[in-house]
């Protein structure tokens, strides 16, 4: 492992991939990405691989239209095959205020380019043969939306960016960050130490334990979102589905199986990745309510993975004030898988001063003192 760098990226999930990854194309090598894991130990190896431009602010709707352009191009540009499908996304919509609030952001997209229309519960059957649509008010469809498989997504990206010049360290684990004042002087790992000025905090889930190491408290929250694969079968089913009553959501992947989760209203803060039979019950019976002919399938495996959770549904991104050279990225809920590409790139222009995106100061950490919030509605899971 090498001892100094310009810039150590802590955390080798989709996020420090994708910087890394950028950075590396950029011509800026001198990078240390560390891993406490294997690639897709975090919830970039777990996640259900949607990708949607259905979102409710303009900012989200325009950074997911960049993210499709750039998950389009990476099979190519990586080697590694992503299976991205565009299959679409289904939105049901069962209550009057929720089929307005589609309205409404359906408008948004369409202003954006996003072609995303409203459709009637009967058109929908016609998208997911077999749908049940009982209790449905209306639903949004965007043929451009898309499912991928998570885990070539990052191999790419870290081929790329390690065959570039960068260092992807797994199975490393940092245990402290030094610091005289305001300036970052080395990272600590259990593998040795790297002196550096400048650290990303990528960690996810564990970014407000790295934080704490130079006394900084982020707000996030980790929760255990769970999730399933059924058994494989002939495809037919296009789109992602999601029932926005209770964030069920669940796709059919390239190989037949179909997978999805589920909100838990219930779920409480924690570093818990078990898996309960609570989920399980609770996840069939939405499946099957929604589409009846699931309930021939099996189940072949249950998992979990962390939502890194802010307080208003935006990530944190870019400086601290306490702290010089300390870079956040982080707090991506249950879309970071999705955002990644575009965020990974617009970070690496931003710390390497090729562009001034406006989202690093936005988004900041101090935001939250600042009173300036405001909330994405468009949240599943
Ligand atoms: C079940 C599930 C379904 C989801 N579905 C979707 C979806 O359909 N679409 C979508 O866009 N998003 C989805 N998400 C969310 C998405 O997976 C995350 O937002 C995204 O993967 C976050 O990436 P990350 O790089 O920030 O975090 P992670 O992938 O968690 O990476 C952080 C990494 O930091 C490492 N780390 C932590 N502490 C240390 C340390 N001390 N030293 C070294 N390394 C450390 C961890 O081991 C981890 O690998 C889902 C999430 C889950 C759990």
């Amino acid at each position: 492992m090498k001892d100094k760098a310009d810039l150590v990226i802590i955390g080798g999930g989709v996020i420090g991939l994708s910087l890394a990854y950028h950075l590396a194309k950029m011509g800026f090598t001198d990078v240390v990405v560390l891993e406490q894991g294997f690639l897709c130990f975090g919830a970039s190896g777990r996640n259900g691989g949607g990708v949607r431009q259905q979102w409710s602010t303009e900012e989200n709707i325009r950074l997911m239209q960049e993210s499709v352009r750039m998950f389009k191009a990476l099979s190519i540009e990586t080697g590694y095959n992503l299976w991205f499908r565009q299959g679409g996304y289904l939105f049901l919509a069962r209550d009057p205020e929720t089929a307005t609030g589609l309205e409404s952001t359906i408008k948004l997209q369409n202003r954006c380019g996003v072609p995303t229309r409203l459709v009637s519960p009967t058109q929908a059957s016609k998208i997911v043969h077999g749908l049940n649509t009982d209790g449905v008010e209306i639903c949004a469809f965007n043929p451009t939306d898309g499912v991928l498989f998570p885990f070539p997504a990052l191999w790419g990206m870290a081929k790329v960016a390690s065959d570039l010049g960068v260092e992807i360290n797994t199975f490393t684990r940092v245990t402290d960050i030094a610091a005289k004042g305001r300036q970052i002087v080395k990272v600590v790992t259990d593998k040795g130490s790297i002196a550096t000025n400048r650290v990303v905090n990528a960690a996810g889930a564990w970014s407000v334990q790295i934080a704490k190491m130079l006394g900084v408290e982020l707000p996030n929250k980790p929760y255990r979102h769970e999730i399933l694969i059924l058994e494989p079968t002939k495809p037919f089913l296009n789109p992602m589905v999601s029932d926005l009553s209770n964030g069920l959501y669940f796709s059919q992947t390239m190989r037949g199986e179909i997978c999805g989760g589920v909100s838990n209203p219930d779920e409480k803060s924690s570093m818990d990745t078990g898996a309960s039979f609570d989920f399980l019950r609770r996840m069939s019976s939405a499946m099957v309510a929604v589409l009846p002919k699931l309930a021939s399938l099996k189940v072949m495996r249950t998992w979990a993975g962390f939502y890194d959770e802010t307080p208003d549904g935006n990530p944190i991104l870019g400086r601290v004030n306490q702290i010089d050279g300390f870079i956040q990225l982080n707090g991506f809920g249950g879309h970071g898988f999705m955002m990644a590409p575009a965020i990974g790139k617009m970070a690496a222009q931003w710390i390497l001063r090729k562009a001034n995106h406006q989202i690093f100061s936005k988004y900041d950490l101090a935001r939250f003192d600042r009173g300036e919030t405001e909330r994405e509605t468009f949240v599943i899971g």
